[in-house]
C-alpha cells in the first residue's frame, strides 16, 4: 500500500521489470492517492483524493499473450461480485472494460502486459472505482456515478478492495485454465447494451449494429442486416445510442 503514486499500473509494471521473481499471482499495489491514472489509448482516469478505490493486481499467462482473450470482462466479473458485499447487486458491465451503475460509469479497468509473445505474458489489471467523488470538482466528461450516491454512505475501500481482490483471486485460476469461455453467459447477463443498439468507433470509422452479447475469446458479437460481426477490445470503443 502506497499514500501516493502516478498510477497504481505504472508501479506493478516497474516491478514486473525490475524485481520479477518477488512476484506471485494475486499480488496487489494499492494507492491511497493516484495522481496521474490512465485509462485506455493514453485517456486520463480520474481519482479524488480518500473517494476513489484504485489498484493494480499481478497475474501471469504462461502460455502468452492469447490466453488473456477476454480478461478485462473476467475482471468486470470479479468487480461485480466484490459490489456485492457492499450491499450493490445490480451493477452493469460495458464492454469490453467498463462497470456501470444506474446507467453511468462506476468503475474502469486497464489491462496492460510486460512480456513478449509466445513467452509468459505479465499482466497488470488495474482497477478504479468510484467511491465519493465531490460534485462538480471533476470534469469526467461522461456520465459517472458513485458508490456513496447510490448508497447514501461511502463504504469503507479496505472492505471493498478485499472483496474485489478476493473474488480475483476465486476467478483467475479457472480463466487461466479454460479461458474466458465459462464465463460467458455470467456476462451477458450483466451486459449494459444486451440486445441494444449500439455504435462502436474505430478512428474515424462507425459502425452500428445490435448488441448480441460475447464470444468465448470475449469479443463482441454486434448483428447487422449482413449478419454477426466480432469485435475485438484493443481496437473499438462503444457508445449506446
Ligand atoms: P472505452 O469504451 O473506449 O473504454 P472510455 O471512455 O470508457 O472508452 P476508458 O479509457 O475506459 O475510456 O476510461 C477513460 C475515460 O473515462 C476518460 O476519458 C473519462 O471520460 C472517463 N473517466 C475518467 N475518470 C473517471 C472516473 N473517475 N469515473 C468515471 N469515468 C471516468
Amino acid at each position: 500500500v502506497e499514500a501516493v503514486l502516478p498510477s497504481t499500473n505504472t508501479e506493478m509494471k516497474k516491478r514486473i521489470v525490475n524485481t520479477p521473481h518477488n512476484l506471485a499471482n494475486g499480488d496487489v499495489v494499492l494507492a491511497e492517492v493516484q495522481t496521474a491514472g490512465r485509462g485506455r489509448h493514453g485517456r486520463e482516469w480520474l481519482a479524488p483524493v480518500g473517494g476513489s478505490l484504485t489498484f493494480s493486481m499481478y497475474w501471469s499467462f504462461p502460455d502468452g499473450y492469447q490466453s488473456m482473450a477476454g480478461l478485462s470482462l473476467l475482471v468486470g466479473l470479479a468487480v461485480c461480485e466484490g459490489l456485492k458485499a457492499v450491499g450493490v447487486d445490480d451493477a452493469q458491465l460495458k464492454w469490453p472494460n467498463d462497470v456501470y451503475l444506474q446507467g453511468k460509469k462506476l468503475a474502469g479497468i486497464l489491462i496492460e502486459v510486460e512480456g513478449q509473445i509466445g513467452a509468459t505474458a505479465h499482466s497488470v489489471i488495474g482497477i478504479g472505482l468510484n467511491v465519493c467523488m465531490p460534485e462538480n470538482q471533476y470534469d469526467v466528461g461522461q456520465p459517472h456515478t458513485d458508490l456513496a450516491a447510490f448508497l447514501g454512505f461511502a463504504p469503507d475501500r479496505n472492505s471493498l478492495a478485499a472483496a474485489i481482490i478476493h473474488a480475483l483471486c476465486d476467478l483467475l485460476p479457472k480463466f487461466s485454465q479454460q479461458g474466458f469461455g465459462p464465463f460467458v453467459d455470467l456476462w451477458q447477463a450483466m451486459d449494459l447494451y444486451a440486445d441494444k443498439t449500439i455504435v462502436l468507433q474505430m478512428g474515424e470509422k462507425r459502425f452500428s449494429g445490435v448488441d448480441r452479447g460475447v464470444d468465448a475469446s470475449g469479443a463482441l458479437l454486434v448483428e447487422t442486416r449482413d449478419g454477426i460481426t466480432r469485435f475485438h477490445g484493443g481496437e473499438v470503443s462503444l457508445r449506446g445510442q
